[in-house]
């Protein structure tokens, strides 16, 4: 579904990604995990088509899209929510969901399903996105992303800012996901979820891959060793 291989991407002389690659098949769902500055945001930017690439190479669906617009790889079935959520604070949940349909794509998510998949938001329908909780916004911009009916979503950091039980609320939505067939590949620095929630962790450390296992063959003291660089 998506294939990263030895990809480099640099802020002027300092890599932040070094030679990175990774295969992610269909349905997989894959946890980025890796401390402050370790290149995650980064990745998932190169990959979606937001930061420009030194060098290597991202395809997607077997089609080479290293030098293609975020846009045409929205078209395409990739699709970002990133950090800090990005919405139009003075728009509604609903403009702003519907904002998520201007790169058309067939499929089977409407704004109705968006609502039924977070039915947190429903009472906020109307409301600006720049009044709502944490939570809401965060489901906000994940529905923006499902409405291009996304065969592969990244999701950069969505516990960032919020409380734990959201955090389950919102994972408990993207869990419908999985039954979906979507790919999923999201940041997450909570290790314990992240072996739950995904099929395989991927760390990294200095711009570098330094772990990438199935969840089922590793655990939090493993992943914490790559984590901090430890021998
Ligand atoms: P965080 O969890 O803090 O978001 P991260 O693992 O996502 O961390 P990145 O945000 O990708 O890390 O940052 C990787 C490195 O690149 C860091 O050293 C950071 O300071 C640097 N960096 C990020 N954005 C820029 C930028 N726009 N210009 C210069 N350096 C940057």
């Amino acid at each position: 579904m998506l294939s990263v291989s030895n990809l480099d991407v640099r802020y002027g002389q300092f890599r932040a990604v070094q030679g990175v690659s990774m295969n992610i098949d269909q349905g997989d769902i894959v946890s980025l995990i890796g401390a402050n500055g370790a290149g995650k945001s980064t990745l998932l930017r190169a990959i979606a088509g937001a930061l420009p690439i030194h060098s290597g190479r991202v395809s997607f669906k077997q089609h080479d899209v290293t030098t293609t617009s975020s846009s045409a790889r929205v078209k395409q079935g990739l699709s970002l929510v990133p950090e800090g959520r990005r919405l139009f604070a003075d728009m509604t949940v609903e403009e702003n969901l519907l904002l998520g349909t201007t790169v058309k794509r067939s499929g089977d998510w409407s704004i109705e399903r968006i609502f039924a998949t977070f039915p947190n938001l429903v009472k906020r329908r109307h409301a600006k996105t720049g009044n709502l909780s944490g939570g809401e916004q965060q489901a906000t911009a994940i529905g923006r992303a499902l409405m291009s009916n996304p065969d592969c979503l990244i999701l950069d950091e969505v516990s960032l800012g919020l409380s734990p039980l959201v955090v389950d609320q919102v994972y408990a939505s993207i869990d419908s996901l999985k039954d979906a067939g979507t790919t999923i590949l999201l940041v997450e620095q909570d290790l314990e979820r992240a072996i739950r929630f995904s099929h395989r962790a991927i760390c990294m450390l200095e711009g570098k891959i330094v772990l990438d296992k199935l969840t089922s063959d590793t655990n939090k003291e493993e992943i914490t060793h790559a984590y901090f660089g430890l021998q």
